[in-house]
């Protein structure tokens, strides 16, 4: 393949779903502020998110031959490299556009696309992350303990994204935040399963898939989103 000298200032990454995909172009000419704001502009693009309330993408990619410690996307000798890359400057600090360019991305960008929902801390507005897995990792044909197949097609995205675009803040407005502190974390998590059972979208956060929610690969937190005794 041909490529022009500006051409090797790009990197395409291929962003999948079961059923469509879309190429992201890196442009490493670019400022580091300004390659992530492209990247998230590029991803919403596809996704339909609003780009504000996307706070993060996760890269995940098998061991390679990058050796621990001078890989900064290996955490420990073995592991999948993982890049996070925030939506806000100040989060990006810990590594440089060259570290990304040259000791995460090669020449096999293709990632397949699982998208988390979640709210904030106090419930007061909505989040999403992109979660982004190497092809090598995913099993083809059953989710596994990373990626989950039922999440990653057209229609339960455009699904997430309508209810991203929803205008939460006018729907919590009419429903006072209680005293919210870490100490009243039960408070807090029955707010949160109360608020996706009455709008119905508890499904399309963090439960849809049985194999997926015993996933400890990010370490998160796990919620019910249904009450116990409905039927
Ligand atoms: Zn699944």
């Amino acid at each position: 393949m041909n490529q022009s000298d500006h051409d090797f200032d790009k990197t395409t990454i291929r962003v999948e779903l079961s059923d469509a995909h879309h190429d992201i172009i890196i442009d490493w000419s670019k400022e580091f502020d300004d390659v992530v704001k492209e990247m998230f502009r590029q991803l919403a693009e596809f996704t339909g998110m609003p780009i504000e309330k996307t706070w993060a993408v996760r890269f995940m990619k098998p061991p390679g031959n990058d050796v621990h410690p001078e890989n900064p996307f290996v955490h420990f000798a073995g592991s999948n490299s993982c890049l996070v890359i925030g939506n806000s400057p100040e989060f990006n600090i810990q590594y440089t556009k060259e570290d990304i360019r040259y000791k995460f991305f090669g020449d096999d960008n293709c990632f397949a696309l699982n998208t988390m929902l979640d709210t904030t801390f106090f419930e007061n507005d909505l989040t999403a992350e992109y979660l982004l897995f190497h092809r090598d990792l995913i099993d083809e044909t059953e989710c596994n303990t990373m990626f989950c197949h039922h999440s990653s097609n057209r229609a339960f995205l455009d699904k997430q994204a309508k209810i991203m675009n929803f205008n939460f803040e006018s729907y919590l407005r009419d429903r006072p935040l209680p005293n919210l502190s870490i100490d009243n974390f039960d408070v807090i998590l029955a707010r949160k399963w109360k608020i996706l059972v009455d709008l119905n979208i508890g499904q399309y956060f963090d439960s849809y898939c049985k194999v997926y929610v015993s996933n400890e690969t990010f370490d998160r937190r796990r919620l019910r989103t249904y009450w116990p005794n409905r039927g």
